[in-house]
């Protein structure tokens, strides 16, 4: 084992995660810095506790600049009362609190990207001792965990909940089960990226039920994507049996994203015209973008093109567009429910 896990986190909560009721309070992580010497960082934090049964750990801002997570669950802390449920709800509105309030996707302390810095380190920047403290403190306590995350201010997506491919099928099942009680327009099987140092793969090492959610984005939050965010939420603790009753559950169309052929990424800079617009349909060899050099008129823009057949499920927000950056991401429907 690391020598780093043995170490205690800094980071102290001023709730009981043991009582019941309700509970409004911060995890202190101390930070000491010019304008405050033995200065913290209060990352808020609500636990809601009554009678026996499961735990839920929902979070938001795991990015600082996605906020249909820290919009549902800010008001979910306020609006649920202990004598409505059965268990225990532990909701953390703001996971990255300086990326938050910052408005960036990564924190301005360290620069640290939160989803990318798991299981994280005790002894290591701020953002690492967030990750540490969540993954030695706060995974441990739950059965279930939902992850809210959105395009921040770079990427759209259609609105979806999503759960991964696992070794353990069972588990994997027990996943998929809990995406398709969130009930979001649309859900995912998702292919990542770039797994390494996420909550998502620590949650799911860890044998637990974890959804993630991608509900918008463009840097912002609309009514109808809270909207998407607080009923998910609702449901997800019905289908833990945290709150009575069944899940609210409308049609969802399933995506699944089968290879990397889903993402395109820019080799260019420039103006981006998109062709298509989320949800749309799209073809292999269809154009999804051009993109156009800005220095000078007459020069003919670089067509980039579906390598499969699909829908445009994420896109670049941004007008213009630098080499590098993921200018779409195709996901194909295998099922409408
Ligand atoms: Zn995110």
């Amino acid at each position: 084992m690391h020598n780093a896990a043995l170490r205690l986190s800094p980071i102290t909560p001023s709730v009981d995660f043991d009582a019941k009721g309700v509970q409004h309070g911060h995890l202190r992580l101390p930070y000491s810095r010019d304008d405050s010497a033995w200065g913290s960082v209060m990352i808020p934090i609500c636990v809601i506790a009554n009678g026996e049964g499961p735990t839920a750990l929902l979070t938001g801002a795991n990015h600082g600049d996605e906020y249909e997570g820290p919009a549902a669950l800010f008001e979910l802390a306020q609006a649920l009362a202990p004598s409505e449920i059965s268990g225990r709800i532990i909701i953390v509105p703001a996971l990255n609190y300086p990326a938050f309030r910052a408005g960036t996707r990564t924190s301005p302390i360290d620069r640290g990207n939160l989803n990318r810095s798991f299981p994280g380190r005790p002894d290591g920047t701020v953002t690492e001792k967030i990750a540490d403290y969540v993954t030695r403190h706060l995974i441990p306590l739950a059965d279930i965990a939902l992850d809210f995350h959105s395009g921040g201010r770079t990427l759209d997506f259609l609105p979806y909940a999503a759960a991964h491919e696992l070794p353990d099928k069972n588990q994997e099942a027990r996943c998929f089960a809990a995406v398709a009680a969130f009930a979001a327009p649309f859900s995912m099987k998702m292919l990542e990226i770039d797994a390494v140092g996420m909550l998502d793969t620590t949650v799911e090492d860890m044998g637990k039920v974890f959804v993630t959610t991608e509900l918008g984005g463009a840097g912002t939050a609309t009514a109808r994507s809270i909207e998407i965010a607080r009923n998910g939420s609702l449901n997800l603790l019905r289908h833990a049996g945290i709150l009575s009753g069944e899940p609210d559950v409308g049609s969802t169309r399933w995506l699944d994203m089968p290879s990397s052929d889903c993402f395109t990424f820019a080799e260019d800079e420039g103006l981006i015209a998109f062709a298509v617009d989320l949800g749309d349909a799209v073809r292999t060899g269809d154009i999804i973008a051009n993109v156009y050099p800005v220095g000078k008129t007459g020069v003919a823009p670089i067509a980039y093109r579906a390598a499969m057949d699909g829908v445009l499920a994420a896109r670049h927000v941004p007008g213009l567009i630098k080499a590098g950056d993921c200018l779409s991401v195709i996901a194909t429907v295998t099922e409408e429910t």
